[in-house]
């Protein structure tokens, strides 16, 4: 398909999470790209962090304008500054944190009536319910963006709409979820939504809930290959159009855009790409959980001593607000970095997770199976380790160990509540991180399957996104849709 003229005008709204909002800002890019015109909301303390993108951006002049709209932190009662979800330090301010972005909706109104050209499009992360009614407001299509693939979300759907649940009297027996894929089981207690308990939060489901059925069609960040026949089970089921255009994170092609993406890299993260130069050829595990969760010290302990004792090379991400003082303490009476000296590394802060993800000498990932996560682990066809934490984690974890069997499991049963990571304390020891890293590297027959498959994965994954892939596929449908005008029958 030729490039769409620029007056194709794709309105982001993201919900303000890493995980969320990278990539989102992704796909801008790639619509962008595309010939299509990208405005991006996002917040001072956002706009900060993704600042070497939007410079980068503006720089090659594409047509993507990030529009910074203040956060009214002190109009809801929260502190300054918190604009994102992962710096909120427990669930408690999730209410004032949605009450904020709802706030967005005005101001964000206001500068789409002015902006030139007018909107023909609308994606906004399936949370920000408010997004419906402005697209309507516009008469403009809306799209749905999960910030997770469509196995999950099938399985989510699934499960609410039948009644798989009545006979199931165990939390932690697995039982198999009616219309996925062969060989997915889960059990109760790891179904996502196990993850928040607040009061308030019920209310903003229900009007998350009607705002999906309002939407035209749902974006996904995934490609057509990965879903085991669940694009199409989906479709079926909302009676909507949903394409996957991705993995998007791999339109960071050169290295400056792996390593400043979604936040300034901690000053570790130089150091440590220049070490893995020096390491072999798919030796190093980089161990990394994510943006939200921060696990109790002793838990992080376990981690520190499971990949000590694991003998391999690693990485390992110690996030902000982890690092605190008994974590510390405890690095330093150990004296831990002295000890791996040279066979492993500690980055403090934001890690370049695609960039060191993508260096030749990381031959494993353990990861917390975030969506995004795992689907960059799946791009540089590295075999995964699994520690899913909360949210649809670990239905993640079954599509990457029993449907694509290209993972290990670390043994992790049950979500951690956020919030309540300290007073859960030790879910997954020592010598279970060991096992999972020694079984990862093994040169039996197993270990060289799996590390096959997670090579011919990734070479799908890259396929789908060249042009004539079905991820590269779907963005044309996209556009085709939008130009096409409101009148589209359903599927
Ligand atoms: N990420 C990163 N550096 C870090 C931590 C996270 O680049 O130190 C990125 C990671 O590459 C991914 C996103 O943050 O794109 C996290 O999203 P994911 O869905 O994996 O997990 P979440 O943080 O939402 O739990």
């Amino acid at each position: 398909m030729s490039s769409p003229p620029h007056s194709v005008h794709i309105v982001f709204v993201p919900l303000l999470a890493q995980g969320h909002m990278i990539p989102m800002v992704d796909m801008a890019q790639i619509f962008a790209s595309r010939g299509a015109v990208a405005t991006i909301y996002t917040t001072p303390v956002n706009a900060h962090r993704f600042r070497t993108t939007i410079d980068r951006s503006t720089e090659l002049g594409m047509p993507i304008q990030f529009v910074e709209i203040p956060f009214p932190c002190e109009e809801v009662g929260l502190p300054i500054g918190y604009e994102n979800l992962d710096i909120l330090p427990s669930p408690e301010l999730l209410a004032k944190f949605y009450h904020a972005m709802g706030k967005l909706q005005e101001p964000i109104e206001k500068h789409l009536r002015e902006r030139t050209p007018a909107p023909s499009c609308m994606i906004s992360d399936r949370n920000i319910s408010w997004s419906s009614e402005t697209a309507q407001r516009f008469g403009i299509p809306r799209f749905v963006f999960h910030a997770m693939g469509c196995f999950p979300v099938l399985s989510a759907h699934n499960v609410k709409h039948s009644n798989c649940l009545d006979s199931i009297t165990s939390d932690l027996v697995p039982f198999e979820v009616p219309g996925m894929p062969k060989g997915f089981k889960i059990t109760k207690a790891q179904l996502p939504g196990n993850s928040v308990h607040q009061q308030d939060f019920e209310v903003f489901r229900g009007k998350i809930q009607e705002a999906e059925l309002a939407a035209q069609g749902v974006v996904l960040n995934s490609f057509d290959d990965l879903e085991h026949g669940c694009i199409e089970a989906y479709q079926k089921v909302i009676g909507k159009r949903v394409w996957c255009v991705g993995p998007v994170s791999l339109c960071n092609k050169n290295e400056s855009d792996m390593f400043q993406r979604g936040n300034e890299a901690s000053s570790d993260a130089e150091n440590c790409m220049a070490w893995l130069d020096s390491m072999k050829p798919r030796s190093v595990i980089y161990a990394c959980l994510g943006s939200l969760y921060r696990l109790a010290p002793s838990q992080l302990m376990e981690l520190g001593r499971g990949l000590g004792a694991s003998q391999q090379p690693f990485v390992w991400v110690i996030k902000r607000g982890e690092g605190d003082s008994e974590l510390e303490n405890w690095l330093m009476e150990e004296r831990f970095e002295e000890r791996v000296k040279g066979r492993g590394i500690v980055i403090r802060g934001w890690a370049p997770q695609v960039a060191i993800l993508s260096h030749l000498a990381i031959g494993g990932f353990l990861t917390h199976c975030g969506w995004n996560s795992a689907l960059e682990g799946m791009c540089s066809a590295l075999p995964m380790i699994t520690w899913p934490l909360f949210a649809e984690q670990f239905v993640n974890e079954v599509l990457v160990v029993d449907i694509l069997r290209i993972g290990v499991r670390v043994g992790a049963k049950v979500p951690v509540r956020w919030g309540e990571e300290r007073k859960v304390g030790i879910l997954v020891r020592e010598d279970e991180i060991a096992r999972a890293i020694h079984a990862l590297v093994s040169e039996d027959e197993e270990g060289q399957e799996r590390r096959k498959r997670a090579a011919e994965l990734g070479e799908k994954a890259r396929q789908a996104m060249q042009e004539g892939g079905s991820s590269h596929s779907n963005v044309s449908r996209v556009l085709q849709y939008i130009m096409a005008g409101p009148t589209q029958e359903a599927v």
